[in-house]
């Protein structure tokens, strides 16, 4: 394996933020106190903290210029206007709707365009994007490829819709399809991105039948630059082109800001359609605010207008992507097993082939977390077993999910390369030792997405 080379960070640092340092008989402490719940530590008692990519960005000095400059008048604010004309001027959308952060923008979609025996399509739908839609008892309906689901494939785009399922699906549901929806890059199946053709055919299977598509547009950065890497025709183009063309198919598109637009908090939805894009407005004056903050303040929309173009800067791009990369080069190295290729924004290790001596149902990913916490003081979220197990409601077994992850989230701009050689040597010194790392057991969990609060004991 041709060891990948650091990338050279392309900015240099103007603020610094310390460290929690702590050691190793604290973290076996805090460890019991938050009853082997890394969602429980506080996060000063962390060194790297890889729990997630989203709203953890550091902003640029322009976006914090930006910060001091908002305009916080109720109405037709100036930081609305700028905030608009970047988002038109990147997305090509004519309305262009704020609100507090990506969920939000899914609420108010989803609310106006469900029906009651609804059905949407996505390629993987996200956690948030699936309770949105269930919630109202609508179905969330997952139709990405077979390669989604398989960690070995070294495929360019393995976030692709499955086309065939989703022609198969619209012809035995179509009336009850009000949007179909595809997520850029695909987050619940490891940051894998989508093809433009592949957008493109989903686009036309979507005009022929006259249902709107909208992107779930998250990391459409970090999408575009995988298209420019990756598929025949594009290595020219800029990847601000090529995200204009990967909009061009669509007819709108929710947005997290606090991803690719290196925000801590925000969001949006942005569409064509007039009439539903008055019908949104109309919900959001309920729930978030007047449409030109929605839920938002002056200076925080400053700093979205600002981050769409610094996310969108190709040298940050190649520093971005190659950084995940690079540590996903370490772990080769090391004999780390992960979700191949890397991700656009996290690297996904297979705990359960890192950990064979631990069985499903003493959950191999949590127990990673909980060693990895305790061997170095890093975060990382178990994406497996606690997280996606169902019990039965028959046999009262649990069901577990094809995977067993535990994903290391790279936030922007906020580690170096050194801090990604400190990861891998965590993770190589649990790998040389695996079978001191013990199974966990649940003594006590909520009835709702348990793995936030659930409490756990290590099995001797
Ligand atoms: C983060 C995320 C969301 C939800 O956004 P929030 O800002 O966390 O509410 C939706 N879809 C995808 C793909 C995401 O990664």
């Amino acid at each position: 394996m041709r060891l990948i080379p650091p990338p050279v960070e392309p900015f240099r640092i103007k603020m610094v933020e310390s460290l929690g340092w702590t050691t190793r008989r604290e973290r076996d402490k805090l460890l019991q106190a938050a009853g082997f719940n890394v969602f429980g530590l506080h996060a000063d008692k962390v060194l790297i903290d890889l729990l997630t990519d989203s709203g953890t960005s550091a902003m640029s000095d322009r976006q914090w210029a930006g910060i001091m400059m908002g305009d916080e008048s109720y109405a037709g604010a100036r930081s609305f206007y700028r905030f608009e004309k970047a988002v038109r001027g990147i997305f090509g959308f004519t309305h262009v709707i704020p609100t507090h952060q990506g969920r939000a923008a899914e609420r108010v979609l989803f609310e106006t365009v469900l029906g009651k025996n609804s059905a949407v399509p996505s390629n993987i739908h996200f956690d948030t994007t699936r309770a949105n839609i269930e919630v109202r008892n609508a179905r969330a309906v997952d139709l990405a490829g077979a390669a989604a689901y398989d960690p070995d494939a070294l495929l360019p785009f393995k976030g692709d819709m499955d086309t065939a399922k989703l022609e198969a699906f619209l012809d035995r549901n179509g009336g009850r399809v009000p949007v179909v929806m595809l997520t850029v890059t695909n987050n619940s199946g490891g940051g894998q991105p989508v093809s433009l053709a592949n957008i493109q055919r989903v686009a036309a299977i979507c005009r022929r039948r006259k249902i709107p598509f909208f992107f779930d547009a998250c990391r459409f950065a970090e999408n575009a630059w995988f298209i420019k890497q990756r598929e025949k025709g594009y290595g020219r183009w800029s990847v601000r082109d090529i995200a204009r063309k990967m909009f061009s198919f669509a007819d709108g598109a929710t947005m997290s800001a606090k991803k690719d637009a290196l925000v801590n908090m925000g969001g949006f939805v942005t569409l064509n359609d007039p009439d539903l894009a008055g019908r949104i407005k109309n919900n959001l004056i309920i729930g978030e605010g007047f449409p030109t903050y929605g839920g938002l303040s002056g200076r925080d929309l400053e700093a979205i207008a600002q981050g769409l173009h610094e996310g969108l800067d190709e040298a940050y791009l190649e520093y971005r992507t190659r950084q995940v990369a690079y540590l996903g080069g370490l772990l080769d190295e090391v004999g780390v097993p992960y979700f191949k290729p890397a991700g656009g924004h996290a690297i996904y290790v297979l705990a359960d082939r890192l950990l064979p001596h631990i069985p499903r149902d003493r959950y191999p990913g949590w127990a990673l977390t909980v060693a990895l916490y305790r061997e170095s003081g890093i975060r990382a979220v178990e994406i497996g077993g606690v997280m996606f197990g169902r019990k039965n409601p028959k046999t009262g077994r649990e069901v577990f999910p094809e995977l067993e992850l535990v994903r290391l989230a790279i936030p922007r701009r906020v580690y170096t390369a050194s801090h990604m050689i400190f990861v891998a040597e965590a993770l190589a010194s649990i790998a040389r030792k695996p079978e001191q790392v013990k199974g966990i057991r649940i003594i006590e969990e909520p009835r709702f997405l348990r793995h936030f609060t659930a409490r756990f004991e290590e099995i001797d």
